[in-house]
């Protein structure tokens, strides 16, 4: 029974206490191999998804979304951010890490998405539903959001801004190119000044939102 791929096995008639041990182990197994998971998908600065998990996640939800034509991916950079860590410390970097990471996961919750660290200070932002005109306007919300932060540092409130760029799902799309539809914009955005929002919709079209 083991080597056909059985995790345990009871003989009959089963005994309760053993029964019930072995149910107690089997639960042991599936709690840790759940945080497990859990630890491998999760980015530890931020607690977000990571890349991995975030791309799977996002193949997922093309899937589901993708027939409604309603899906939208927005790519996040801080800007200027190596200025960050030279001016003030790595340690004050990761703080606005982390912050910028919440202010994404807030934005994931309020707007039944899901949000990931794809990078070093890049994020990107999912939204199922939402057209790409949505997006913009959501992204405008949280460029307002991430610019209005202030970590703390050695010589007083440290402040930042973000670039961001929107693309959103088209037919016979792909989730590759989605993302390079996003970061497109996002590449526009940074060229174009940063601390503003750039969409790219269908056939590379890009516009200056917010
Ligand atoms: P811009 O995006 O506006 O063009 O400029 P940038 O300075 O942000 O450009 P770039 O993407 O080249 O640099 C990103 C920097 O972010 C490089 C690296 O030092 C820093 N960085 C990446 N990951 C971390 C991290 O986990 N913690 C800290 N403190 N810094 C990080
Ligand atoms: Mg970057
Ligand atoms: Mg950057």
């Amino acid at each position: 029974a083991l080597d056909s791929g059985a995790d345990d096995f009871l003989s009959k008639p089963p005994v309760a206490e053993e029964l019930n041990a072995r149910l107690r182990a089997a639960q042991r197994l599936t709690t840790l191999q759940r945080e497990l998971i859990r630890l491998a998908e999760t980015d530890t600065l931020t607690g977000l998804l990571n890349r991995g998990a975030f791309l799977h996640r996002l193949g997922d939800a093309a899937r589901r979304y993708a027939q409604q034509g309603r899906l939208a991916l927005v790519s996040v950079d801080l800007d200027h951010f190596k200025k960050i860590n030279d001016a003030h410390g790595h340690a004050v970097g990761d703080a606005a890490i982390r912050a910028a990471g919440e202010m994404l996961a807030e934005f994931a919750r309020e707007h039944k998405g899901f949000a990931g660290r794809v990078g070093g200070e890049e994020y990107a932002l999912a939204l199922p539903g939402l057209r790409g005109m949505e997006a913009s306007d959501v992204a405008s919300a949280l460029r307002g959001k991430i610019s209005e932060i202030r970590v703390r540092g050695r010589t007083g409130p440290v402040k930042f801004t973000a670039s961001l760029g929107v693309g959103e799902w088209s037919d016979g799309e792909t989730v590759e190119g989605l993302l390079k539809r996003a970061d497109i914009a996002l590449y526009d955005a940074k060229s174009g000044g940063r601390d503003r929002v750039m969409t790219a919709f269908s056939d590379v079209h890009v516009a200056r939102v917010g």
